[in-house]
């Protein structure tokens, strides 16, 4: 189940308890910076300068054959943009990972939109493990509040889900399935429910909920607008939270821009959290970089005031 899987990763197991770290078991990869929704709540939009080159391929496989021999597992072929918008070197990059360098597990969450039948299924023959979902609008009308973009992409990604499935079923892969979506409130929850219901969960192997992140504080001023809470730090899926600190993300998933910065968290939308550059230091130097061994060193104290991540646990 996915949900297991994530929740593995939101745990920090004791032998990850420290400053200095062994190798994590996860790490998410951004094979695209770029994407064409423009949500509200997103990191993406707060970065400073829009990068507009996607991952290099050679820097992609040094660094993964790095991460590999350093003993991690799993890698997530995203990290904050949308990878479909480079479907070349995401098949190249999927191919890669479990073709030469047999990455025992290979996953991606896409908003969908972009997601063509052709691009999915190259993916699944590429033997990629897990594609995960994000739905989180619950009709067209809040897709172009909370999204952004116009409503004609809301019906492509329903479109692609189903399609996705079907290339399943008739090519016989064993790429699993998913999505999650955002818990809001009330009267948007009843509608998200019974959209899920008929447009996604026919099509994949679970479906989960979310709780709204608060993005490193970056989005909050958005989501207020929107008129939505969001919850404290990066807490792990609903049905699981975690304690906010230490939080899990710099500790147990390292997450590279497709610059090569490596970043303590999941949500970084500025260069303020990046540890390491990776097209100068291998990965495991930058995993355990002064800086970062720094800002861990604060979460195990649970006391990150003065640090980059002051902000985010202050909710
Ligand atoms: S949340 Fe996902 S879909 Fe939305 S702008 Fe960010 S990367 Fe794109
Ligand atoms: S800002 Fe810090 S505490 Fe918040 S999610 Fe990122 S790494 Fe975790």
């Amino acid at each position: 189940m996915i949900t297991d899987r994530i929740d593995a990763i939101t745990k920090i197991p004791p032998a990850y308890q420290k400053a200095v770290l062994p190798a994590p078991k996860s790490v998410k990869i951004e094979i695209s910076p770029r994407c064409n929704y423009r949500c509200g709540f997103c990191a993406l939009r707060n970065r400073e300068v829009q990068p507009k080159w996607d991952m290099d391929l050679g820097l992609f496989k040094r660094v993964t054959r790095e991460m590999r021999e350093a003993g991690v597992e799993e890698i997530g072929v995203f990290y904050l943009g949308e990878s479909f918008m480079a479907p070349n070197l995401l098949v190249d990059c999927v191919r890669y990972l479990k073709g030469e360098l047999g990455m025992p597990y290979v996953f991606l969450t896409s908003n969908a939109s972009m997601a063509f039948p052709e691009a999915v299924e190259e993916c699944m023959k590429a033997g990629l493990d897990s594609l995960k979902w994000s739905c989180n609008a619950a009709d067209e009308e809040q897709f172009e509040k909370i999204m952004g973009v116009s409503k004609k992409l809301f019906h492509t990604a329903y479109e692609n889900i189903k399609s996705a499935w079907e290339i399943r079923s008739k090519g016989g892969y064993k790429t699993g399935l998913y999505a999650s979506s955002i818990h809001y409130d009330g009267e948007q929850l009843k509608k998200m429910e019974q959209l899920i219901a008929e447009k996604v969960t026919p099509y994949v192997d679970q479906h989960y909920w979310l709780p709204l992140y608060s993005m490193g504080a970056f989005a909050t001023l958005r989501e207020e607008e929107l008129g939505y809470r969001p919850t404290a730090g990066n807490q792990g899926r609903l049905g699981q939270l975690r304690e906010p600190l230490p939080c899990w993300s710099a500790f147990t998933e390292g997450h590279v821009t497709a610059e090569g910065k490596l970043s303590a968290c999941c949500f970084d939308a500025t260069a303020n959290w990046t540890m390491g550059d990776l097209t100068k230091q291998s990965f495991m130097e930058a995993w355990n970089s002064p800086g970062f061994v720094k800002l861990r060193e604060a979460h195990l104290r649970r006391d990150v005031s003065g640090t980059v991540c002051e902000k985010c646990i202050a909710y």
